[in-house]
């Protein structure tokens, strides 16, 4: 099983955009700092259990929930914000506890940008003109 499989059933992977997404990132991160995989590929029933929206690209695994460890989640948000095969990034994190982690995607609408402090969603995606 993938270590980017479902996290209920073991089913796909992570894309290899996502893949190379993700080498990029580890090879700017600190040696201290690992990436800890909250959820990759996800499964219909997963995505559904996981509150998911119907497109989420983590049903093809062209998206990728984690936290990195000994680094601030702001701190990762610039490092990602240089890797520019990412389309959305959303930062989630709790007024109760000191989790958080990041959804990074990369297919679709790039400049996708949002927050979400509990249940309160930040939309901030840049808007371009054409
Ligand atoms: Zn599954
Ligand atoms: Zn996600």
């Amino acid at each position: 099983m993938s270590r980017y499989g479902c996290k209920c059933c073991g089913e796909g992977t992570a894309s290899m955009k996502l893949r190379f997404i993700i080498q990029k990132l580890k090879d700017r991160l600190p040696s201290e700092c690992e990436i800890i995989n909250h959820s990759c590929f996800r499964c219909e029933l997963n995505n559904i259990n996981s509150g998911g929206e119907d497109d989420s690209q983590h049903l093809q695994g062209n998206a990728l929930d984690f936290h990195v460890t000994n680094l601030y989640y702001l701190d990762l948000y610039f490092v990602l914000l240089e890797i520019g095969e990412i389309c959305g990034i959303g930062v989630y994190t709790y007024s109760t506890s000191d989790k958080w982690f990041i959804h990074i995607d990369c297919e679709g609408r790039s400049g996708r940008r949002w927050m979400q402090i509990d249940e309160e969603y930040v939309d901030f995606t840049l808007e371009r003109t054409l």
